[in-house]
């Protein structure tokens, strides 16, 4: 395949970041995450936005403004012959030879941009439902910057995982729940009305969970943007993930035990066909 690499196209091959990129040794640097379909980019003008915020956030001077970022997208999938699959970005704060923690004076951020194929529209998953496991989450306190160090997030997949889990529930000290690790979370209560923790810093504000909050209310369902704990997930009528390359997902098990009939449930399914109906409709 071939990769972009701070503007340029290169074979995989030869798509190498500098050993003292920071991204590598700080994980100074931010990403996205963008789906494709028939060949267009899903949910642009949210990715675009939340990686300029991103960027700002840290530091990092934006190499990538919308029309750029959308250029360089539709190049690549042009370029890959991608129909189905996703584009991967990330800009860490560059190459820096003295290893200071603090930025470098004149650093260059790097670029680095790569697609990969895989099945979105026909997704068992959605199908089937999920199981999901609780973990502690042990992230830093800006998990609003959708930044590059994810050790927090990779220990908690694994740990979900290694129980047989599709995804990690995170939940706060205080038993109150955070998101997915590569996922927001929105509960269904008994009156059928969606819950979901209001934005903060210490969540991602998920672009697919913008678009289902926004399809929901149009459809009248009932938004109660507050926290909810893990008791509540339990004892929840339907528990759902959203994210860009899953869209929405049922979680049928939490934890070793059903969520709601222990089958995908009918506000999951009507979000996720009218989720569907929208990205497409919309896609660049
Ligand atoms: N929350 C976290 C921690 C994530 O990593 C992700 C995506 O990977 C999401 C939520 C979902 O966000 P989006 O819908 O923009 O993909």
């Amino acid at each position: 395949s071939i990769f972009h690499i701070n503007g340029s196209l290169v074979p995989a091959e030869q798509a190498v970041i500098p050993a003292l990129d920071r991204g590598f040794l700080f994980g100074d640097g931010v990403y996205e995450v963008i789906a494709v379909i028939d060949g267009l980019l899903l949910e642009f003008e949210r990715h675009a936005a939340r990686l300029a915020r991103s960027l700002a956030e840290v530091g990092i001077r934006n190499p990538l403004p919308r029309d750029t970022l959308l250029a360089r997208c539709r190049e690549l999938v042009l370029r890959n012959g991608l129909r189905e699959g996703s584009v991967y970005v990330q800009v860490t704060r560059g190459t820096d030879s003295k290893r200071d923690f603090a930025f470098p004076a004149d650093v260059e951020p790097t670029v680095m941009m790569y697609v990969s194929e895989k099945s979105l529209r026909v997704n068992p998953l959605a199908e089937s439902g999920v199981r999901a496991a609780s973990v502690p989450d042990m992230r830093w306190q800006r998990r609003d910057i959708k930044s590059v160090s994810l050790i927090a997030q990779v220990l908690a997949k694994q740990a979900a995982q290694a129980s047989g889990a599709f995804e990690a529930l995170m939940v706060d000290a205080d038993g109150v729940v955070t998101e997915g690790a590569s996922s927001s979370a929105l509960l269904v209560d008994a009156q059928g009305r969606i819950v979901v923790r209001p934005l903060s810093r210490e969540i991602l504000p998920g672009c697919t969970r913008a678009a289902v909050l926004a399809l929901a209310a149009k459809r009248g369902v009932a938004v109660e943007e507050r926290k909810f704990t893990l008791d509540e997930c339990r004892r929840a009528s339907e528990l759902v993930l959203t994210s860009a390359l899953h869209f929405v997902l049922p979680v049928i098990d939490l934890d070793g035990q059903p969520v709601g009939t222990g089958r995908p449930g009918p506000v999951c399914r009507e979000l996720r066909q009218l989720y569907m109906e929208y990205a497409l409709a919309s896609a660049l």
